[in-house]
Formats: structure tokens, sequence, C-alpha cells
């Protein structure tokens, strides 16, 4: 039996067999999480877990959000349940979910929520880098922010295309609006339409690199900003031929991701990937 979880910056969700468990990400340990769902089902034979930080080889590095009370979170199932764990960042699982979706073996996940992820797979195989940090798109300078970015610096895109870029875009010019793409298009304040320009610029630009640098068949976008606002979609396609590679454009499909739900997916296949 497989034990799927979602390690996300606000809630922890697990599924197995169907049922849902679900606590705050920094309400409990990971791996005490784990540990009352194992004592539950007794017949789990795999653990695959999407996880919103960074994780290399089985060990987790950094945690901005979640409660984590086991690094070595492998080896320690494995040394006391004899349990086989997989871990890798959720835009690791997010793409895995979308190229078994999509059955592409060349696929990119563009992912624009909270923050701005990017998961790649080429001919079946994960990009991972030297430490399992490549593909963060999120911190490509791009122009500078009169504030931080979370990594520490003024210049990542990820100041202009995300739901924390655009709260601290919203206090920078004092504006009244609530954070979303919606809300900035119907208030009258010339800041709001601002920053909303910015934003799809920011994402073209994000878009067409990712193109530029993947050459994938398919860039398949998600994340709650897209989920909300299907609309950029369009709007990218119509605007990617000023951002990427011509010859990349004429075999490679932009399109929504239809999943619910791709980073637990992700998790539940994380023991086949290569
Ligand atoms: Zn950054």
């Amino acid at each position: 039996m497989n034990l799927a979880i979602d390690a996300g910056g606000t809630n922890l969700r697990a599924s197995v067999k169907n049922i849902t468990y679900r606590e705050k990400s920094n309400k409990i340990g990971l791996a005490s999480f784990i540990e009352g769902i194992l004592g539950k089902h007794k017949n789990i034979k795999t653990i695959g877990i999407s996880y919103a930080g960074q994780v290399e080889d089985g060990v987790i590095i950094d945690s901005p959000n979640i409660k984590v009370d086991i690094k070595n979170i492998k080896e320690y199932f494995k040394a006391k349940y004899d349990i086989s764990l997989f871990i890798e960042n959720d835009l690791t699982c997010a793409v895995i979910a979308e190229a078994s979706e999509l059955k592409s073996k060349n696929i990119c996940a563009l992912y624009v929520g909270t923050g701005l992820g990017l998961g790649a797979i080429d001919h079946e195989k994960v990009i991972k880098g030297n430490n399992n940090l490549s593909c963060e798109i999120g911190h490509i300078p791009y122009k500078k922010a009169p504030f931080r970015c979370g990594c520490g610096r003024d210049n990542c895109i990820e100041n202009f295309i995300s739901g924390a870029g655009i709260i601290k875009w919203i206090d920078y010019y004092n504006l009244t609006c609530s954070p979303t793409l919606e809300a900035l298009k119907n208030d009258e304040n010339p800041d709001s339409k601002k920053i909303l320009k910015e934003f799809e610029e920011a994402l073209f630009f994000a878009a067409g690199t990712t193109i530029t640098l993947f050459n994938p068949e398919i860039l398949v976008l998600g994340g709650g900003i897209i989920e909300a606002n299907p609309y950029l979609v369009g709007k990218i396609i119509s605007n990617i031929d000023n951002f990427a590679l011509k010859p990349i454009l004429k075999n490679c499909k932009i399109i929504k991701s239809e999943l619910q739900d791709a980073s637990l997916i992700g998790a539940s296949l994380l023991k086949d990937i290569k």
C-alpha cells in the first residue's frame, strides 16, 4: 500500500486508500504526522512526499513554513519501519503528475501561486541539478523591486509574478484592494493597473525563458493564480512570439493544467521516477 503526502506551506495532507488526513504544517512535525497515519494503516510499504521546500537524496535541507522533526526522513522510516520513502520538491512532483496525465516525455510545469515554481522533465528524466536545486525560476534576476524576495535579493522575478509579490506591491503603493488579479483589474487606482501589467509582462518573460531553455513539447501552467485566472494562458499564447525562440515554439503546446491535485498525485508516483 502506498501513502502519498503533500507537505505544503500551509497544510500537510495525506491520502491513503481514498482516506484523507490533514494538519497545519506549522503545528505538527512531518514525521510525527506520518507516524500517526502508520498507526492506523498497517500495510503501508512506500511513502511518497511532495515537499514545499528544498530536499536532497531523502534529506530535508530547508523548510521555511513546515515543521520538521526529522531531517533525514528517508533513512528514519527505512530504519524504524522498513518502509521505502521518496521525497521531492512540490514542483518536481507536479511535473511528474502532469507528464503522466499528458503522456509527455518532454514537459515543463510552470506554477503560479504564493510563489513561482518550475518543474522540468527532459526525455523522461526529471531535471534536478547538482544539489536538486535546478529550475528555481522564481529567483532568476529580472528587475529591481523596492522590496526583497524571500531569498534576500531584490531583483527576483518572483517579486513580480506571485501572490506574495502582489501583496508586497499593494503594500508598497498603499492600496486598499485585496491581493488578487481580479481586484487589481477592478480597482480605480492607476497603480493597481501597473501591478497587473507588470505581473503579465513578467509571466510572458518566465514562460518564454522556460520554453527557450528547455525546449519542451508541452508547457503546462498551473497553481492557484492560473486556476483563478485561466485567461492568462491565452494571453501567454498570444504574446509568446516576443519572448521565446521561434523554431522551438513551432512544436510546443502551451496549455492549462487540468489536475486538481498535481503535487499529491506526483507524490504517489515518485517511486517510479528515473
Ligand atoms: Zn528570490
